[in-house]
């Protein structure tokens, strides 16, 4: 049977209290409300992709969401249906994937989350025969997110903000920036969007949001900036690495450099490109997920990026780095150091001290230019070529 799906709204203190309840371990394989429950999430299931197709990316459910309190999710992955029940994280290899995701439980709202990014899972099927299931990337993703429900957490429990860390995104609420509002906004002008480099769209709610983010972070890109119009030549070319809110890219364009954007965020880059169009900034935006250099065939004066690379293990890094020495005469970035101490760390930085970033990139055998402590010493602004 096709059940309605049971939502929660994140401003209400009532709501389905079966949400955020540790569901039942199914024992009895053959009784009528276990029977039921899989029936139901199948048919729930298979209506969703089918009235939603791929727009919502329906992939996955579980029992509590349609008022079931037993442990069994139904998850499609590739052409193949998975009745998860009981199912326990067996194994995990401690690396972890940044996801967006969506829940039909919190239908407006998405979220970039992390997970295991490779698991094997423990699970009863149908039947009652106990399997395991090795996943791995996108699919390890959304077995957590629907093993996440069967423990009563909703995906704002793995947000370092919760609730506050969700986001609207921009196909679900087109007041964004579109039409007349766009028009209304732009006035604002191009100078009031210079700002440090942020990492989604889901930071902002909307454009006024953005201007001010960005008139806060003012002072702190001056810096930043000088150092790249220092050591970059006039008219030279520049690449920004993941500068997804492109305000540096576009900023740099205006000052007459061949920049190339690279924004993770399509929502953002879309955004981006608007603004540097009607501010008649000529650049180039290119969507890849940061840090991933490959798809790069041509070579810049200099590549810059901020607040990217802390995320990096040592390992992980310097080959970045590496990479890009090939791609570009100079990499200039910005780093928190251990010193850091403020609300928009993620979680995942691997902080380091000034001292320790030199020798590491000393060791590698980098030239340091620059090496320079901003912010108090809470942030190093660093050149190598
Ligand atoms: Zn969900």
């Amino acid at each position: 049977m096709i059940k309605e799906i049971l939502t929660y709204d994140i401003e209400s203190n009532d709501n389905p209290p079966i949400l955020r309840q540790k569901l039942q371990e199914v024992t009895d394989f053959n009784d009528e409300k276990t029977i039921s429950c899989i029936q139901d999430l199948n048919d729930t299931l298979d209506d969703l992709i089918e009235k939603e197709g791929n727009k919502r990316g329906a992939i996955g459910l579980s029992s509590c969401q349609i008022g079931y309190d037993l442990a069994i999710s139904a998850v499609t992955l590739g052409t193949t249906r998975y009745v998860f029940i009981n199912p326990k994280l067996l194994e995990e290899n401690g690396k972890r994937r940044l996801f967006r995701i969506g829940c039909f439980s919190l239908y407006k709202y998405r979220a970039m989350v992390y997970y295991n990014d490779d698991v094997l899972i423990g699970y009863a099927d149908e039947n009652g025969n106990q399997k395991t299931l090795r996943l791995q990337g996108d699919q390890s993703c959304v077995v957590q997110h629907e093993m996440d429900h069967l423990n009563g957490d909703l995906l704002f429990e793995r947000l370092e903000h919760k609730e506050k860390d969700l986001f609207v995104p921009r196909e679900a609420n087109k007041t964004f920036v579109s039409g007349e509002d766009f028009e209304t906004k732009r006035k604002l002008g191009l100078n009031e969007i210079l700002s440090t480099p942020v990492y989604y769209s889901s930071l902002f709610n909307d454009y006024t949001d953005y201007v001010k983010f960005c008139e806060k972070e003012k002072e702190e890109n001056k810096e930043f900036l000088e150092l790249i119009r220092n050591k970059t030549p006039e008219n030279g070319t520049i690449t920004g690495i993941c500068d997804d809110s492109g305000a540096l890219s576009i900023l740099l364009a205006k000052e007459g450099f061949k920049v190339t954007c690279i924004q993770s965020d399509g929502d953002m880059l879309e955004l981006s490109k608007a603004i540097a169009a009607q501010n008649k900034v000529s650049l180039s935006f290119l969507q890849s997920s940061f840090i991933d250099l490959s798809s790069f065939n041509e070579s810049f004066d200099t590549i810059f990026s901020a607040h990217i690379l802390e995320r990096l293990e040592d390992e992980k890094l310097l080959d970045s780095l590496k990479q890009g020495t090939r791609f570009s005469k100079k990499l200039i970035f910005l780093v928190p150091t251990i010193e850091y101490e403020g609300d928009t760390l993620r979680g995942d930085e691997h902080l380091r001290s000034i001292s320790e970033w030199e020798a590491l990139l000393k060791d590698a055998g980098f030239n340091i230019e620059t090496l320079k402590p901003i912010d108090e010493g809470r942030s190093a602004l660093i050149s190598i070529s």
